[in-house]
Parts: structure tokens; sequence; C-alpha cells
């Protein structure tokens, strides 16, 4: 089935949108002025993005206007303006600063939406120490990565996801001093080792004057993954600011006055950089929703709270379509003006479901942890062709580009249609500015001045992306990026488990599934009860979000001659595609 393409014609927009004319914008674009949206902090000290995203909105008098509309688990809600706020994150600041947290150490967080969080993301901005969130249905072992890589010191966490992910690790990270926690409903007791959130934020004072911050000071760490190796820690700075305002300008068209919702989970880039700064800088109203996903809440809090601007990932609305397209016509959406999606492909059919149910089209775009922002989007402005990500933000230059790596080199490739690596010319402000502790890994994402993405894609003749898939062996599944090597690595801890080869198998839904190839040591069997004590063992590991939901036993995998296990050839084998090249194999099966 072919989707025709998405005609908006002027005039036609439910409001004017923001970015009106693509080429225009793109022309007369400057990150100068970009720059200049913000306002830096009072007495020229610099560039803070916990300043661009609330202090100043109370400084212009515009403290009453509410930022976070949370709503929780049990159906309350709660307001929670700009100068609140402001207030509540300075008492974070506060706290971390009584304690004796210097500027640029690092405090991480394991916890879902909750109010707290959105006060220590910008609480540690303001405080000049790092932030880094983790993803709650993490397990043990990449909690233990990923804080022993980011040498964390300050953790905000729950009582019982302390007790469950953190404390069986906890005597591994020895630079881990305080653990805050935050009490779920009536909960009393908070666990040994650890400090109540709610009583050190009450008795710490809520003004905090935000020292002189360097735009290229370290503001933010995400966790992501490659093919090999330990989780990659990239690292942003506070001028990152400088592109999460212009995007949510542009790509989603936010302004004063909106009721945004992102829906993405605050553990993964997308839920800080669009989930708080970005729409923060806008002044617009966020609501965050505690609760994990369900259609008919979902379709309620659209309506109820008169969404204006919704960005949201294809998983999500592949659980939407599956839950029928009546469901969402109960519901009516008049506020609601343009609706986005991030992560993953979108199917075509994915964004014509969205005219049909929502009366809207939803629109592409595409960018990654490392890019700390959009980059390809489909603007409110721009005809959607469904299936593309769109057409680069304006002050970004994207091409396909073949690169050779022994020379270092890289080759535009200019024919439409050419599939090739999607490369982006380095020097926009949320560029990364490195992997932590891992310079040669960041040095391997630069050639000849352009970022190489990993992705591989296609531009048609008028400069809209297609996505291709990925030129290396992560896995996405649900939206999340999951490396196999750290899944491998897990699975050979089991005492049966000799070696291990995991893979993405499509899956409707999640778009993939994790599924592992195993092979076992001598004296163990295949057999029903073994697989099941596999995967219960990778589930207490490295949690639901992670852990293989398939595991096959083989009598070998394939190999390259130095050894590595050849994952394209599982997966060419598991999808029955063509095996390629296997001139590197080390045995022919
Ligand atoms: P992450 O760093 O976890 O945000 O994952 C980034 C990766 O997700 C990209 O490199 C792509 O492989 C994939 N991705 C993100 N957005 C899109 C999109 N709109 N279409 C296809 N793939 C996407």
């Amino acid at each position: 089935m072919t989707f025709e393409t998405i005609r908006k014609e002027p005039g036609t927009f439910p409001a004017p949108p923001n970015l009106d004319d693509y080429e225009a914008a793109r022309a007369s674009f400057s990150w100068d002025d970009a720059r200049r949206r913000l306002d830096g902090l009072p007495g020229g000290k610099g560039l803070n993005i916990a300043h661009e995203a609330v202090s100043r909105h109370v400084a212009r008098g515009q403290g009453d206007v509410v930022a976070l509309r949370y709503l929780d688990k049990r159906g309350g809600q709660r307001d929670i303006s700009y100068a609140e706020l402001d207030g509540l994150s300075s008492r974070f600041a506060n706290v971390l600063a009584d304690l004796g947290v210097e500027p640029g150490e690092r405090v991480f967080s394991l916890i879902g939406r909750v109010p707290e969080l959105y006060a220590a993301v910008l609480g540690t901005l303001k405080h000049r120490s790092v932030f880094c969130p983790l993803f709650s249905a993490f397990g043990p072992e990449p909690v233990q990565q990923r804080m022993s890589i980011g040498d964390a010191t300050v953790l905000v966490t729950t009582p019982a996801l302390y007790r469950r992910k953190v404390l069986p690790i906890r005597d591994s990270l020895p630079s881990l001093r305080h653990v805050f926690v935050v009490r779920e409903g009536e909960e009393a007791a908070i666990p040994d080792g650890t400090l109540d959130l709610r009583a050190a934020m009450n008795a710490a004072s809520e003004s905090y004057e935000i020292g002189p911050t360097s735009p290229e000071d370290r503001a933010l760490l995400h966790f992501t993954s490659g093919t090999t190796g330990k989780p990659k820690g990239a690292v942003h700075v506070h001028e990152a600011v400088v592109a999460h305002d212009v995007t949510g300008y542009y790509a989603l068209d936010l302004r004063p006055g909106d009721i945004y919702w992102c829906t993405a989970d605050p553990g993964w880039v997308t839920g800080t950089s669009y989930g708080i700064i970005s729409p923060l800088a806008q002044g617009v109203t966020m609501i965050v929703d505690e609760a994990e996903f369900d259609a008919s809440r979902w379709y309620q809090a659209l309506q109820q709270h008169d969404v204006t601007v919704w960005y949201t990932a294809p998983t999500a609305i592949r659980m939407l379509m599956k839950a029928g397209t009546e469901m969402a016509r109960q519901y009516s959406y008049p506020s609601l003006r343009f609706v986005a999606s991030v992560g993953e492909p979108l199917n075509p059919e994915g964004v014509a479901w969205g005219q049909e149910a929502l009366g809207l089209p939803i629109h592409d775009n595409w960018w990654q942890t490392e890019t700390g922002g959009i980059m390809i989007a489909n603007f409110a402005s721009m005809d959607i062709r469904p299936g593309s990500m769109g057409r680069p933000m304006p002050g970004i230059e994207a091409a396909i580009v073949e690169h050779d790596k022994e020379r270092g080199e890289v080759r535009v490739i200019d024919e439409p249609g050419q599939e090739g690596q999607l490369a982006l010319r380095t020097g926009w402000p949320s560029m990364f500015r490195g992997y932590l502790h891992d310079e040669e890994r960041y040095a391997q994402c630069f050639a000849d001045g352009w970022y190489l993405t990993g992705d591989l894609s296609r531009v048609d003749e008028d400069g809209y992306f297609w996505f291709v898939g990925r030129a290396d062996d992560v896995i996405k599944s649900a939206g999340h990026l999951i490396g196999p090597f750290e899944v491998e690595s897990a699975l050979m801890e089991h005492a049966a488990v000799a070696e291990a080869g995991v893979i993405g198998k499509p899956e409707p839904t999640a778009g993939s599934i994790v599924k592992a190839f195993l092979t076992l040591k001598p004296g163990y069997e295949p057999s029903e009860d073994l697989r099941l004590d596999i995967l219960g063992h990778a589930r207490r590991r490295l949690g639901p979000a992670v852990a293989p939901r398939e595991i096959d036993f083989v009598d070998d995998l394939p190999k390259t001659r130095s050894g590595k296990v050849l994952r394209r050839l599982l997966k060419a084998r598991e999808l029955s595609l063509p095996e390629g090249d296997t001139s590197t194999l080390e045995e022919s099966s």
C-alpha cells in the first residue's frame, strides 16, 4: 500500500506555525540568532540550562504560569507553577551544596515521573553538577555499570527501587556518597543508608543564586549503547539549551500558552531534552503523567487537559492502533494542534492513523542521544511524506555519506535514493562533547568534519530523509536502545552458558524484541527448565526492558576468524534472509 503525500496548504493549519517557510528559515538561520533567543545568567555570568528553563520566566513576571501539571498514578492532580518549580529546584541545589557536593560531580536519578525528579534535574543544573537519568526498568547490572562509569556521587530514587536495584550493588559503588529516596504515598520507613529527599528539601532554603556557568560546562550525562563494550556516557554541556530551545520552537512548534505532553520515559534522552528542558524554555505547561501506557487514560488526558502539542513514540502509537480507532474517537481533541513522534521508524500507517483517530497526521522526527536535540523533522508547515523522517533542522547540515575508515575520509553521496551512512556537519550546540572516560570511542564518531551517526539512510530528490536501518548491531526495542554486548555478558554469567549471541528480532508492536542464541557448557543439556532459568536470571540482572524475550539453544555460533560472534548472520538465519558475505566466517555450518 502506498501512502500519498500529506499536503500542508497555507491557511489550513490549526494556527500559523512557528516555521512557516522551511526554505526561508533555513536560509536565514544562524546559531547566533538562536543564542539570542535566550537570556543568559544575570550580570553576564554565562549560560545555564536551569536559568533558561525556569528562573528567567519568573524574572519576567511569568512565575504564576503552570509549569507542570502532575497527574499521579492514583488519579490525583497537582499544578506546579514556574515560581514553585524555581523554588523547589533551588532547594535541591541547596541540598547538594549543603552536603558539600562539588560542581561537576554526578547526580543520578532512578525514578519515574514525579515532581521531585524535575526539581532534582533543574536543581542539579543550577548547582552546576552533572545530571544523569537512568531507566527505572533497568535491573541492578545496567544500573551498576552506568553509575560506576559515571562516578555517581548522588542518587535520587524511591525506597522500592533502591531495595531492588541499588542495595545489591551499592558496595561496588565507592563514589556514591548520598542516596535520596522519594517516599511513595503513605510509605513510612525509608531504607537504611538513604536520606528522605522531601525532608531534606523542606529544610533547605528556596533561594539559590546560580554561579557563573560557561556554555561549555558539563551539564548532562546520557548513557547509550554500542555494538561492543560497555555503555557509553554521552556528555552534554549547558550550551545544549540553545538547540533544545530552538528545536522545540521549530520542530515541535511550541509557544507560550501551549499544553504540551511528552510521553517519553525520564530515563532516556528524550525525557530530559523534550520532557523537561525544551518545553520549559518555551514557557509552556507540561503534562507529567506518572502512570505507564494505558490507551483510554491517554485519550482522556489529551481531551481533559486540552493538550495542544503531543510528542510520543512509534511503539506507543502502534499500541494505540491496536486498541482500535474507535476508542480514540470516543474522545475529542479540539485543542490538539501538532503531534510528533521519535525514537524508531514510524510506519506510514502510523502517520495516517493519526489523521483518522486524532484528526491530525503524526510528524516523525529523528535524533539520538549524541545529537542532544532534534536534527531532522517533519515541520508543521511542511508536506509530510509518510515514512520519511523529514528534512534537517535549520542550522543542521545532514548528508548521506560513505566512510573510508582506513583513510578517515568521508565521501558525500549526492545521488538521491542512494543508501549510505547518515552524517551531520559538526558544530551544533547540543552535539555531545565526549563519551565519559572514553576518548577513543568519541574520536571514532567523527571524520572530515562530519559526525557519523551509525544510522543508514537515504535522501530523496527533495531533501527528505528516509531511515534504512542501523549500521551496527544495536537493538531498538520499544524505543529503547539496547547494546547486545551488555545482554550477552549478563547471559554468560549464568553457570550453564558458554557463549551468547544476541539480536533484535522484528516484532510488530515493539519494533524489535531481544532474542538470544546460546551454546551450553559441557554437562548441560537444553531443556525448557533451563531456558526459563536463564530467562529469569537475565531478567533479574538486566531488568525486563533489556532481558531477552526469546532464547534458542544452538550447537555453535557463527564467528569471525578473530572469534567475534556474527550477529548479522544469526539475524539473517533467524529471518531467512540472504546470508551475505560470509568470507570472514570461522566455520561454515
Ligand atoms: P537514542 O540514542 O536511544 O535516542 O537512539 C537513537 C537511534 O534511534 C537513532 O540512531 C536511530 O537508529 C533511532 N531513531 C531515532 N529516531 C528515529 C526515527 N524517527 N526513525 C527511525 N529511527 C529513529
